[in-house]
């Protein structure tokens, strides 16, 4: 069985970071507990298209269990059968090294005794199977970029167990893992940890010659940016903006809840017409943007393609603090084989993205003209083009189509955030005009991040008033209930703003 001593700073896990991060900055060392489970990823050497992992654990199962691969994707909305590209698994168990038996789901059976299995996983098939270029992995001359979700999985009811991680890859490319980022970025293994399986699963690696490092800023946050192109792209003008970003969400939240945070943008060749490109997604303590090869921000960019850019930047990171630290129930603790029913994602994309629209409007020299603008263009022009049959679904209820079909049918995706955000901008409103401008929802949020801190578990639909109440003072419970309300069926009626 190897070993390795994670050296990197405490990893952030789900909900528990605020608290994580608090003790590490308190001088509390992190120790490896007697119960962490083993990863190894390999890239065994250029020009292979898969990757190897083993996972050991330090005792026996006491009775059979199973191996789980992920289907379900964190903030997807959706499923991707990553079980497919598994290949070769083995269980170790009393010394023995045998075949593990496939069984119903994204299982395999593992014998009592069993202390680690070994596998491998096809990223070339991943990649040409699954065409949402967000949710595959990929191999390619000189790079490989690697969604932790994608190629790990878990010994059903170690979720909860702390992680060591060594990624490894060949002679002479540097190695990258978004859970230890270091600098410079060197050619040899990464050693990491993690608080809890998902986030291992919600991190990244990239390595490779032809990738691309930057560290951008130290403060507030250690911020890095891993980039592969097959376009023209111009990285300084990335960096900016990502730094940008950044600076202006963390001051919208006041506090960063994590020690480090990488954004990794790859820009793609299409590998088939049927391939898609374009969706980014965000992640505990990074965020992913998978685009097309022309769609990169050139130094013939215009200032629109650089507030689009900018904005995308804002939206993902601002996701890092809603729904990735504090969320309704569903995001955490994640369901990995089926994808959850989720009743709020109107909180998680809507609120996300009207913190993001807000931590921008402030640098802007008419915030109020910038807040107005964005509420028109990305929510609520989208209230208006929505087919009826969606209109007059509920919320909650749209939330729940939207769990499965968010992307895949963004007509419900896209609809399901413009009614959260509209609901953000009208309790904003509302807590603003009676406190005299005082308070605001960015209050509300901040007190509710460090409710779920101190939680660790995702509210209910009905505790959200109550909560928001408790940090302002202001009861939005009509306001939301407002909001939850199935749509007028004709489009030109005027809305509740
Ligand atoms: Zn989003």
């Amino acid at each position: 069985m190897a070993r390795s001593q994670a050296t990197g700073a405490a990893a952030a896990g789900g909900m528990r970071v605020l608290a994580c991060v608090v003790a590490v900055s308190c001088g509390v060392t992190v120790v490896h507990a007697a119960d962490t489970v083993a990863y190894r990823l390999t890239y065994p050497h250029p020009g292979s298209p898969h990757v190897d992992v083993t996972v050991s654990w330090p005792d026996g199962l006491p009775s059979p269990g199973a191996f789980v691969m992920p289907r379900a994707i964190p903030m997807g909305y959706g499923e991707q059968r990553f079980d497919d590209f598994v290949a070769d698994l083995r269980v170790v168990a009393a010394g023995t090294t045998t075949a593990a038996e496939r069984v119903e789901g994204p299982r395999w059976r593992l014998p009592a005794g069993a202390t680690s299995v070994r596998y491998r996983i096809d990223l070339r098939r991943m990649e040409h199977d699954v065409r949402a270029a967000s949710d595959a992995s990929r191999v390619r001359d000189g790079y490989i970029g690697v969604l932790g979700y994608s190629v790990f999985g878990y010994v059903d009811g170690f979720e909860g167990r702390p992680i060591a991680v060594t990624v490894e890859g060949p002679r002479d490319w540097p190695v990258f893992s978004t859970l230890s980022p270091r600098w410079p970025v060197r050619a040899e293994p990464v050693d990491a940890s993690a608080a809890d399986f998902y986030a291992l699963a919600d991190s990244q690696i990239v390595m490779g010659p032809r990738a691309v490092f930057r560290r951008l800023a130290e403060r507030p946050v250690a911020l890095f940016l891993a980039s592969y192109a097959e376009g023209d792209v111009d990285l300084d003008r990335v960096g900016r903006l990502v730094t940008t970003a950044v600076e202006r969400v963390a001051a919208y939240f006041g506090e960063v809840p994590f020690a480090h945070y990488t954004v990794h943008q790859e820009l793609l060749q299409p590998l088939t017409p049927r391939h898609e490109y374009g969706m980014s997604m965000e992640h505990l303590d990074s965020s992913t943007y998978y685009l097309a090869a022309s769609a990169g921000l050139t130094s013939a960019s215009t200032a629109q393609d650089e507030a689009r850019v900018l904005y995308n930047f804002a939206h993902h990171v601002a996701h890092a603090w809603l729904p990735k630290r504090v969320a309704g129930e569903g995001y955490v603790p994640f369901q990995w084989e089926l994808a959850p029913v989720i009743d709020t994602i109107w909180f998680a994309e809507g609120f996300g993205q009207y913190a993001a629209i807000m931590a921008l409007a402030t640098a802007m020299p008419d915030p109020t003209g910038f807040r107005e603008g964005m509420l028109d263009r990305r929510f609520r022009r989208n209230l208006d083009e929505a087919p009826p049959f969606l209109r007059t679904m509920g919320l909650v209820e749209l939330s729940r189509v939207a769990s499965t079909r968010y992307a895949e049918d963004f007509r419900t995706g896209r609809l399901v955030f413009s009614r959260g955000g509209l609901m953000a901008a009208a309790i904003d409103d509302r807590v603003r005009e009676q406190t005299g401008g005082r308070t605001s929802l960015r209050d509300a949020l901040r007190g509710l991040l460090a409710w779920g801190a101190r939680e660790r578990r995702g509210f209910k639909v009905d505790e959200l008033a109550g909560l928001l109440r408790h940090e302002t003072g202001v009861d939005v419970a009509d306001v939301i209930e407002a909001w939850l309300r199935p749509l007028p069926a004709r489009p030109s009626q005027p809305l509740d703003r």
